[in-house]
Formats: structure tokens, C-alpha cells, sequence
């Protein structure tokens, strides 16, 4: 066992040697020397992956010096061409000043003119959380082929307002909260509440994001939990997740996002994100110190003690819990629950499909009503299977609305 001045040591220089390589976002530093100290046979593939394959790809988006790229990228905005930009910018600057928080620190300025206006879109992308060495999502190669014969103001205002708006949830803090999956699901909860069509598109929206409503779920469980501004102070990097949580939670929820990499060694440091009540539980079971030690007796200790990392095993203890005895199945509904069953209904009638190289998600009326079962806490569309993504036809339903079903 190293001792702990040899992993400071470790942690220092693969910082710097990171660092070296590109402007990796804060976080995602951590999170890369975590991965490499913990499976230091994966230093190649992360390398591969951060270091060379989506710089090249973020290189190709902001510096192509002709062609699409250079059309969507480096024409100049003009917030008066582009009124869906202007309503999701409004509504999002709203949302971090009614949280208390600063725009100029989240946003990166202090108003939605001052962000943009006569600035090119890889000006604004590259100074958000991950423009600084990723690639914009949704507007790879193939995202962007619709936009050669259209005019780029129109083509960005249509097609790309959610995905920018993403980006900018994830706000500028100095220490996001980990793991990437609740940095991802509260940069898709409040992308969700500043500009819902990122959800469910309405009939002539283009922009909405594959998957965005089941990380939603995850991080509007979060604002139920610690409260809606709350949550925003916890993604600015102005709460830590175990002042929020408490340790223990928070310790179990970085374990639980990192299990597939420690299990495969695969690059994406992200869970599955397709079970969100998997998610729920694990915050939820927190809130009762008897299940909290059984859960770190069982499943977390043992892994932190050098055991083998199986992702089955904490998913399957995770299933097994019935929400009839979990924390929030006692709550009175608050308004954000209210919300989750929305976003529920929202996530069930949209369907990702395959469009050349990419994913499109459209409007889609389930051909029957949709489902719900109280028990096991969950609302089931009547679709054949998953979608093209592979988002399921279930999404979680708020255990204290069903908890209330159950008492008339
Ligand atoms: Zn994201």
C-alpha cells in the first residue's frame, strides 16, 4: 500500500503532466488522476482519449479553417436574429440570480447580451466548463450537416440552443461536485427548468438533448433534497456535496459513479444514466443511519478495502430496496416533486432516433396511456422497448406522490 506521501507525490505530478497536455476542466482533473492512480493500467486509453481524440475533434469545431465548422462556429451572433437563444439565456440568468449566485461567476458575464452578442459561438463554447479541451456535444460532424445550405444564425438558433445551453449548467466552479454524474444530472436539471424543449422539444423544436431527461432525474431529486437553490450552489461549486449530503453519502455517490471505469478500465467516467431511481436510492438511503450502515457495510467498505468493483452488486442491492422503506416515501409532497412527475411524462413522450452519424429526439405520443405503479415507484410507457439511444420505456415516479395513492 503506497503510503500517503507517495500518492500526494502522484497526484502532484500527474496533475502537472495533465495539465500539460491541455486545459482540462476542473473536476475532470481530479477525476482523471483518481482514475489513473486507481487503475494506472488505463493511463493509455484516458490519455488517448482526453489528451488526443476530443481536442482533435473540439480543434476541428473551433479552429476549421473553412467549411461547416467555420460557418456555425465563427459567424458572430445577434441575439435579435436568434429569439429561442435569447428566451433560454434569459431564463437561465434568471435562474442563477434568484439562486443568489453571481451570473458573471456561472455564466461567465452578467448578462445574456454581454455572453454573446457579436461574439462567434466557439468564443462562447470555449470559455464554458468543458470547452476548454472537449468537443461541443451535438455538434459533431454529423450534427452539423443540415447546416451547409442554411444560414448560420438560423441553423444555431434552431438546432443548437439546448446543447449551448447544457454547457453553460455546467457553470464555472473551481471545485464542481463529483462524481460526473451529478455534475451532468444538475447540468440537465436546470438546463431543463431554463429551457425545457432541451426535454421535450415542442412539434417544430430541433434542439433537445438524447438522454437529457433521465440525468434530470437524477439532479431534480437533488433539488428536492437540498432545495432548488440549493442545488445550484452545489453545481457553482458554492456547496460541498458533504456539507449537502453528508460524507458518508457523498462518499458512496463518488464510488457508485466511477464503478464502471474501476470495473472495465474504459475511458467515459460517467454510470449508467438510464436508472435514475438507482440514484434516488442511494441519496435517499443516506437520510437513515440504520440502512446508511448496513449499505457501507455491505457494498462500500468493502470496495474501499481493495475488493473487487462490481457494478452488479451495488445495482442489484440498490434495486432490492423497496421505496416503502426508504426516507422520502414518508415525505410530504413538496413542489419538486411535482416537477419529477412532469419531467416523467415529458421523458416518456419523446423517442431518440438514429439519423446518419447522430441522434435526433422527437415528439412522440405513447399509442396508450402511460402506466403507474405506486409500489415500485415508477411510470411505464406502453413502447415496444428502449429507443435508439437506448432510453428505457420506465422512468421513476416521486415515492411521495405514491405514497399518497396509497393512503385513500
Ligand atoms: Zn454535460
Amino acid at each position: 500500500m503506497w503510503s500517503l506521501l507517495e500518492v500526494v507525490s502522484q497526484v502532484v505530478t500527474r496533475r502537472a503532466a495533465w495539465m500539460a497536455g491541455a486545459r482540462v476542466a476542473p473536476g475532470m482533473l481530479d477525476a482523471l488522476v483518481a482514475a489513473e492512480l486507481a487503475r494506472p493500467d488505463a493511463s493509455e486509453t484516458l490519455e488517448a482519449h482526453y489528451l488526443l481524440a476530443m481536442p482533435a475533434l473540439r480543434a476541428r469545431q473551433l479552429e476549421g479553417p473553412s467549411g461547416v465548422e467555420e460557418k456555425v462556429f465563427g459567424t458572430p451572433l445577434a441575439l435579435r436574429r436568434m429569439p429561442r437563444l435569447k428566451d433560454a439565456l434569459d431564463a437561465l440568468f434568471a435562474l442563477v440570480s434568484d439562486a443568489g449566485l453571481s451570473c458573471a461567476a456561472c455564466l461567465g458575464a452578467p448578462t445574456p447580451p454581454e455572453l454573446v452578442e457579436g461574439r462567434t459561438l466557439g468564443e462562447v463554447y470555449e470559455q464554458c466548463h468543458f470547452g476548454s479541451f472537449m468537443p461541443m456535444l451535438y455538434a459533431y460532424p454529423g450534427d452539423l450537416e443540415d447546416a451547409l445550405l442554411r444560414a448560420p444564425v438560423g441553423f444555431i438558433d434552431e438546432r443548437l440552443v439546448g446543447p449551448l445551453v447544457h454547457e453553460l449548467c455546467h457553470f464555472h466552479a473551481g471545485e464542481p461536485p463529483a462524481p460526473a454524474n451529478v455534475n451532468e444530472a444538475l447540468a440537465a436539471w436546470i438546463g431543463s427548468e431554463a429551457w425545457p424543449a432541451q426535454v421535450r422539444p415542442g412539434r417544430d423544436e430541433h434542439d433537445a438533448i438524447p438522454g437529457a431527461a433521465w440525468f434530470a432525474a437524477v439532479g431534480g431529486f437533488i433539488a428536492r433534497m437540498l432545495g432548488e437553490r440549493e442545488a445550484l450552489r452545489l453545481q457553482a461549486g458554492a456547496l460541498d456535496p458533504r456539507d449537502a449530503f453528508g460524507a458518508p453519502c457523498a462518499e458512496a455517490l463518488r464510488l457508485y459513479g466511477f464503478l464502471p471505469f474501476l470495473e472495465s478500465g474504459a475511458p467515459h467516467l460517467l454510470s449508467d444514466a438510464f436508472h435514475p431511481a438507482r440514484w434516488w436510492k442511494l441519496l435517499d438511503l443516506h437520510r437513515d443511519a440504520g440502512l446508511a450502515r448496513d449499505f457501507h457495510d455491505r457494498l462500500v467498505r468493502p470496495l474501499l478495502a481493495g475488493g473487487p468493483a462490481r457494478q452488479l452488486d451495488w445495482d442489484e442491492a440498490l434495486d432490492a430496496l423497496a421505496w416503502r422503506d426508504l426516507p422520502a416515501w414518508r415525505d410530504a409532497p413538496g413542489p419538486v416533486d411535482t416537477k419529477l412527475a412532469a419531467l416523467a411524462e415529458r421523458a416518456l413522450s419523446v423517442r431518440a432516433e438514429r439519423r446518419g452519424s447522430t441522434f435526433f429526439v422527437a415528439r412522440a405520443d405513447p399509442p396508450d396511456p402511460l402506466k403507474l405503479d405506486p409500489d415500485a415507484c415508477e411510470i411505464r410507457a406502453p413502447w415496444p422497448g428502449p429507443d435508439a439511444l437506448g432510453a428505457p420505456a420506465v422512468f421513476p415516479w416521486p415515492p411521495a406522490l405514491c405514497a399518497q395513492t396509497r393512503l385513500v
